[in-house]
């Protein structure tokens, strides 16, 4: 493990360990993370280490080439700056995750998607719970993106890392005085729990992963403080978890 991935590693520790803290001191709800704890631990490892697994194989150069001859712009984009490819990556990823996000509530794809909306208490560590086939599918977009913009090793790295951060922020049990607010431009905690809300009505609403604007632009916005406490996720049984967790 080069020196770099050590510092990221610790660097997501650290802010994974200020989100633990900040839920105990702000919650939005009143649950018991150690219930649950356990049980996520053991099906996000699973589920984390057969995406890898799949990856590792199926994400080979010839692949990776063959979507960046099929996206890729060509001409000098080279010459951008790093960090601007990186955020018209992250963008257009973005938005290929909200669509394919509500692609995935379609009947004929729920199931992909079912294992993430299992989650009863849901916390900073707990959004983690995605089907293999879920992790594997919502990716895609943003591997468009970083393709079409020629987006380089170290921003890929940048990109990842931010990515885990955002399903950490966006699950977070936190109330936040800004929280509505922010919700105008990105994901927070409060927009995306309401899409984890028992009722058909308000699930069928906030579907982004980093910005907002598609939500806005789309009319899938719900900015609704009432159903803070509401009940959330649908309970599953051990013999259940085997066939969710590949998501078919
Ligand atoms: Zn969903
Ligand atoms: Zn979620």
């Amino acid at each position: 493990m080069s020196l770099n991935l050590i510092i990221y590693a610790i660097f997501v520790l650290l802010i994974a360990l200020t989100i633990h803290f900040l839920e105990n001191k702000y919650p939005l709800e009143n649950i018991k993370r150690i219930s649950t704890i356990k049980f996520d631990f053991i099906v996000i490892t699973t589920s984390t280490l057969l995406v890898f697994f799949i990856m590792d194989h199926l994400l080979n150069e010839k692949i990776v080439s063959f979507i960046h001859s099929f996206v890729g712009l060509g001409g000098n984009i080279n010459s951008w700056p790093p960090w601007m490819r990186l955020v018209l990556a992250l963008v257009v990823g973005d938005f290929g995750y909200y669509l394919v996000h509500r692609m995935m509530h379609l009947p004929f794809f729920w199931n992909t998607h079912r294992f993430h909306h299992s989650i009863v208490k849901i916390y900073w560590f707990s959004g983690l719970r995605t089907s293999f086939l879920n992790s594997l599918i919502i990716r895609i977009p943003y591997l468009v993106g970083f393709q079409i913009f020629e987006v380089g090793y170290k921003e890929l790295l940048i990109a990842s890392i931010l990515l885990i951060i955002v399903n950490f922020w966006i699950h977070a049990n936190l109330k936040l005085r800004v929280d509505n607010f922010l919700s105008y431009f990105i994901i927070t905690p409060r927009f995306h729990r309401l899409h984890h809300v028992n009722d058909e009505q308000v699930a069928g609403n906030n579907f982004g992963n980093i910005f907002s604007i598609w939500d806005h632009l789309f009319g899938t916005a719900i900015i609704d403080e009432s159903w803070d406490k509401s009940e959330k996720g649908e309970m599953l049984e051990w013999r259940e978890v085997y066939r969710q967790i590949i998501g078919f």
